[in-house]
């Protein structure tokens, strides 16, 4: 079966095609020019189906079916941010490293030195027939120092419940094992499977 990401997260991108050997899986930007889509909903599901279908009405073939995952980190300590805003919380043109030094930043600001925080991963199914949504979470610990390489995102300041390294410090695999990415995509199969 053939997949098309309406992303181009270079994170998410290996770890969605490592966790789905057994389909095809092509970011759109290899079918088609890459453009902004504007993430403007109220929810990490809302998001996810906005991207779904921006990147399915700009193919020509309407056979494919679309898959797009809206996700992002939420810390207790900080009511909840940044949740949906996790992609932009360094400011409009923010990479990896500026968010994860804001939010690493705002957690001591309000006198944490840790706080209890989880990940959120929703996953939207496009095709011309149906709409999907799933949702996949992981729990854990939010960091004020970042440790380790390995990862993508805030990966480096979270520490998985159960564990005593960050992901970024653990290897793909315990990742690919733990995360609301593949919770999400575990359920995704499911539904895949009744298309
Ligand atoms: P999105 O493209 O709007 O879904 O952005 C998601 C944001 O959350 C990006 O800043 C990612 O770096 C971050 N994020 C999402 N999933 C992960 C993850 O598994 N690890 C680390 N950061 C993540």
């Amino acid at each position: 079966m053939k997949l098309v990401l309406a992303t181009s997260n270079k994170g998410k991108v290996r770890e969605i095609k490592a966790m789905c050997k057994d389909f095809e899986v092509i970011p759109y930007s290899e079918l088609i020019e890459e453009f902004e889509i504007v993430e403007d909903a109220d929810t990490f599901k809302d998001n996810a189906l906005l991207k779904a279908h921006a990147v399915f009405n700009a193919l020509d073939d309407k056979e494919v079916i679309v898959i797009a995952d809206d996700s992002g980190i939420s810390v207790e300590v900080l009511d909840g941010a940044p949740g949906i805003y996790s992609a932009r919380y360094g400011g409009e043109d923010a990479d990896d490293k500026d968010n994860l030094n804001a939010l690493m930043k705002n957690i001591k600001a309000v006198g944490a030195e840790s706080s209890p925080a989880f990940y959120t991963a929703a996953i939207a199914i496009v095709t011309k027939d149906v709409e999907r949504t799933v949702h996949g979470w992981m729990y854990g610990t939010a960091l004020t120092e970042a440790q380790g390489e390995g990862g993508f995102g805030y990966d480096p300041m979270f520490i998985p419940l159960g564990y005593d390294k960050t992901l970024g410090e653990l290897d793909d695999e315990t990742k690919r094992k733990l995360s609301h990415r593949s919770k999400a995509l575990s359920l995704a199969r499911k539904v895949l499977k009744t298309l």
